[in-house]
């Protein structure tokens, strides 16, 4: 959440702060911002909106400077406006702080400089923070003119509770940034003579492929004597380097109108990169190397807890219905937020699985930090390479379905599944709870998802594009599935909401009759995932449950169905496969139908209203 850059080298900072702002814009579009160092002093210009309304706002005016730091907010604390846009003043005019997070005792700090006779302009945490900077430096500096900002700042943040990435300017030291990180991802990029601060490296990637990922507590000095990393306490660290491993065709929209069109119609290509390397076709196997050494305990668990939020909370449902089929492993699925906070029932011998596309999200690190106290095993699936949940568990396995930067996801919640069924097989082999011919059949099934969803693709994408344009208008809609679907049904509602601002919901199709058939009228749209598998009579007569009551039906049913044709208003056909790996492909027409709604509505879908990319904040 929030986008965050900080540059000093020898190029035009500016012109870098912006570009970056634009490729980080998907974590936060409530406003923009930038600090520069002018003529040795703090310059700021920010506004509410758009990074092309900061672009505006600078046109004409005097921007060159080597160094700076710029920030796209996703408002926490004041709404979105121009004075509570980053980056933020300190009174006196010492520090300029951009911020991604939320600072927790704002309120007692506030209390504590007001005593000081400090004044605030804005609603923010982070402009308190800024003046606490301030408050602490100049006091200390009276008495001690040895007294650095980053003493300072070292002092105030051991006072502060909460979740921050920072980059500060201080017009004391004009050609140095400072860096910090608690909770919120911040990344260092190095190149010959430049350093750039970013909350994704994806940004960095033009410039440089030479990362360091902050960790908690840690602050980076950097000047033209180099980089420094220490800690609160002042004990360096040695910086550790990474490798970018994003390629920069992957930040790009590659000629379509949205990242999210984009990310649907790469599926096939970013499933096979989830499977690739880890699914042998020759000799039927399946390693996930990630996992090796946790492998033996998760064959004897006796329980697996998933935790993770939104999209990733669907696929661990229907991680759940795997692990239990394939493995016959007691699983639960817990929204992180839930988990963190009411004191759940944690066994030593638990394995807490934490799914996340980011890595980053808060809820989800919470929840981590939290399982990881009472002794259990956590592991991951995240999509970020070097993310801090990847950090933080012991083990896990990568999606590797590359940069997502549509904020409604996609691509990442297919590859969650297919590491979930992976994993799920593997276990259930070794547990004998499935035979080799049931493992063998359903590899083979996950081998040909990509080539499915592409047939899909070419049969199916104008007939969905024709039904959104009929539907598009409708206030509300329902979303049906049973087994396996029905997390699939809550995921396409969600897609809907998310972009489309149409209130949906999804709901197991059996649940319709026990309350939300009361809301069908010939005004509703009643999405059904009614493909030929176990339960698909009871399905159907579901469908005739809603079609007396003069619903209209969009079936999503199995390639050459014919029984739904004369009862659907409309049908969408999808390729037969294994019943376990339906959601990986009835997903996509939801996806679809989502983004063509929420298109012909107008509505930005790379950039949904209130939402951001990356939930960094609790
Ligand atoms: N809490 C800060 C604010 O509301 C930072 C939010 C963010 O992460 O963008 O301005």
């Amino acid at each position: 959440m929030c986008g965050i850059v900080g540059y000093l080298g020898f190029r035009n900072a500016t012109e870098i702060l912006i570009n970056g702002l634009k490729r980080l814009e998907y974590r936060g579009y409530d406003s923009a911002g930038i600090a520069l160092i002018l003529d040795n002093k703090l310059k700021i210009y920010k506004c509410k909106g758009k990074v092309a309304d900061l672009e505006n706002l600078i046109k004409y005016k005097n921007t060159i400077s080597t160094i700076g730091i710029g920030h796209t907010r996703w408002a926490t604390h004041g709404e979105p406006n121009d004075i509570n846009a980053h980056p933020h003043q300190s009174m006196k005019g010492y520090f300029s702080i951009i911020h991604n997070g939320i600072i927790e005792n704002y309120i007692e700090l506030r209390t504590f400089l007001q005593e000081k006779d400090y004044k605030f302009i804005g609603e923010t945490d982070t402009e308190i923070l800024a003046n606490f900077f301030e408050y602490v430096y100049l006091k200390n500096k009276t008495s001690n003119e040895n007294y650095s900002p980053e003493d300072a700042i070292r002092a105030c943040l051991q006072k502060v509770d909460g979740a921050y990435g920072l980059v500060i300017l201080c017009k004391d030291t004009p050609n140095q940034l400072i860096a910090a990180r608690k909770s919120s991802p911040l990344v260092i990029g190095s190149a010959k003579k430049e350093y750039f601060i970013a909350s994704d490296a994806s940004c960095l990637v033009e410039y440089t492929d030479r990362v360091i990922y902050l960790d908690d507590n840690d602050i980076a000095i950097i000047n033209n004597r180099g980089l420094t990393i220490t800690d609160l306490e002042n004990n360096v660290h040695n910086p550790i380097f990474d490798k970018i491993e994003v390629k920069l065709e992957e930040i790009e929209k590659a000629g379509f109108d949205h990242y999210m069109l984009k990310e649907i119609f790469e599926q096939p290509t970013s499933i096979h990169n989830t499977f690739r390397g880890r699914l042998n076709l020759k000799d039927k196997s399946i390693t996930l190397g990630g996992l090796q050494e946790i492998f033996p305990e998760l064959v004897k668990a006796k329980r697996i807890i998933i935790i993770a939020c939104g999209t990733s909370w669907h696929a661990g449902l229907v991680g759940e219905y795997l692990f239990e089929e394939l493995a016959r492993i007691p699983t639960e699925v817990e929204y992180a937020s839930e988990f963190r906070y009411r004191n759940p029932i944690i066994f030593e011998d638990d394995i807490i699985l934490a799914i996340s596309q980011s890595g980053e999200t808060a809820d989800t690190l919470a929840a981590i930090k939290l399982a990881k106290k009472s002794g259990a095993k956590v592991i991951g699936i995240c999509n970020v390479v070097g993310s801090s949940i990847a950090r933080e568990t012991i083990a896990g396995v990568y999606t590797h379905a590359g940069a997502e930067i549509g904020v409604a996801s996609t691509k990442a919640f297919t590859s969650q599944i297919t590491i979930l069924t992976m994993m799920a097989l593997s276990i259930g082999l070794s547990k004998k709870t499935i035979s080799k011919e049931q493992f063998d059949d359903i590899l083979i099934g996950i081998s040909e998802v990509p080539n499915k969803i592409e047939e899909f693709f070419k049969t199916q994408t104008d007939n969905i594009k024709e039904i959104s344009e009929k539907i598009y208008n409708k206030k509300n809609s329902i979303y049906l599935g049973r087994g396996y679907l029905y997390p699939v049904a809550m995921e396409g509602a969600l897609k809907l909401k998310e972009i489309s601002y149409i209130h949906a919901e999804g709901y197991p199709a059996a649940e319709m009759k026990h309350g939300p058939i009361a809301l069908i009228d010939e005004e509703m749209p009643v999405v059904v995932i009614a493909p030929k598998e176990n339960s698909y009579d009871k399905i159907v007569s579901n469908i005739q449950e809603v079609k007396a009551r003069h619903g209209i039906i969009i079936a999503i049913v199995t390639k050459g169905e014919k029984n739904l044709k004369n009862v659907a208003d409309y049908i969408i056909e999808i390729p037969e496969t294994e019943a376990q790996l339906l959601p990986l492909i009835s997903v996509i027409p939801l996806q679809l139908l989502a983004y063509y709604i929420a298109t012909k509505l107008g509505k930005n879908v790379d950039q949904p209203r209130n939402l951001a990319k990356s939930v960094t904040v609790e």
